[in-house]
């Protein structure tokens, strides 16, 4: 059986576990998250980092940070996971859903402006299987619009726009470290936080409420409740298990690519079901992610039990959310059909960093000998 996924253990993953367990701090923020929150400053720039159990709640924080209030709108894509919606709707904004890009899931930015009201609080993009959003046009639409610009980055790590790393363009980003993302601890995830009026408040949301990170840097004398906040940060236990991951990123990212590549050089153009994807010129691919896109929505199912024969896993991705049982009667009436398109038609083959090439081989010809 060759699954859709399959998370990837450096080795090192047991050996800082047991050395935070020896340091005797399990709970957060201490010597292991603030290694990898000050790495990723470090390696790609982000004005300040914190850790958190999931991007899921990286999101909860953003929407707290920047006063989302009940009826504020909230612009993103529908063609996305439900938690970059929820963290939204969770303090109460109506979420104004836009659609895809013709030739790929990612927000349209020309589709953005006509969406905006003077209630618009936030735009959120999703830089989908990690290739950037035409972030020039959105950064400009934000900007003229004065409302802030979210990223969700949850596949996003590793990856640019223009040569400058995803997650350093939005007031804040949400980065994910669920184990189908390319690093992982699991569950897991990131705050980036660019804008740096934010950091103090983010600290004290992210410690439930309390000025606590203040008191340990000693700043104060003592801590209490100042704030709304929560448990968003992840115990040492499970940082100690990112760092490990986070220690080898390039040689991941390099494995990942070669997977990639591998598939994209026998998939690409030699088809009449499907067409590949494509990387726009100004973005890079961190090889989150290998789809296809088959021609109907029948074809994908036939595909997908095909390859089911031979024992390869490949999944669909999101439903629209404009659509969804919970959020179907609160949508206007638009239709979306670029994202009705990638949730009706997308397929995403296996890739994990200990898939063989030869496996990708056999996957590709069978794709390649599958007749509709
Ligand atoms: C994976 C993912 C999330 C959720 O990440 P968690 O860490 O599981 O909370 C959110 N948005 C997108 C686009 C994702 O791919």
């Amino acid at each position: 059986m060759i699954p859709f996924n399959k998370p990837y253990k450096t080795g090192k993953e047991y050996i800082y576990i047991e050395d935070a367990i020896q340091r005797g701090k399990l709970s957060g923020n201490g010597f292991y998250t603030k290694k990898c929150q000050k790495y990723l400053e470090y390696k790609y720039g982000f004005g300040k980092c914190l850790l958190t159990t999931s991007c899921t709640d990286a999101l909860e924080m953003a929407a707290i940070l920047i006063d989302i209030k009940p009826g504020d709108e909230v612009i993103m894509p529908s063609y996305t996971f439900v938690s970059t919606s929820n963290a939204f709707v969770l303090r109460g904004a109506r979420i104004v859903f836009a659609d895809s890009c013709p030739h790929n899931p990612n927000i349209d930015p020309n589709r953005i402006e006509e969406l905006i009201t003077d209630k618009t609080k936030a735009i959120v993009v999703v830089h989908y299987a990690g290739m950037a959003c035409d972030m020039e046009k959105i950064l400009a639409i934000a900007e003229r619009n004065n409302i802030k610009l979210i990223e969700d980055a949850a596949q996003a790590v590793d990856s640019y726009y223009k040569g400058k790393p995803l997650g350093t363009f939005g007031h804040l980003a949400a980065f994910s470290f669920h184990e189908t993302k390319n690093i992982i601890s699991g569950e897991g995830g990131m705050l980036a936080i660019n804008d740096m009026q934010y950091t103090d408040r983010a600290e004290i949301i992210w410690e439930k409420g309390t000025n606590r990170s203040a008191f340990f840097r000693g700043e104060i004398d003592k801590y209490g409740w100042v704030d709304i906040g929560s448990s968003f940060l992840p115990s040492e236990i499970i940082a100690a298990f990112l760092w490990a991951q986070i220690e080898n990123i390039n040689q991941i990212q390099e494995k990942r690519k070669a997977i990639w590549n591998r598939y994209n050089f026998h998939l690409k153009g030699n088809n009449n079901y499907y067409t590949t994807q494509e990387i726009e010129s100004d973005a890079t691919n961190n090889a989150h992610m290998y789809y296809l896109l088959c021609n109907s929505l029948e074809q994908r199912s036939k595909l997908i039990s095909y390859l089911r024969n031979y024992n390869i896993h490949a999944v669909f991705h999101y439903l629209s959310l404009h659509k969804s049982p919970f959020y179907k009667d609160k949508h206007d009436d638009r239709e979306l059909p670029n994202c009705n398109k990638f949730a009706e038609r997308l397929v995403r083959l296996p890739l994990y960093v200990d898939l063989s090439l030869q496996e990708v081989d056999y996957i590709c010809e069978k794709i390649l000998a599958f007749e509709i």
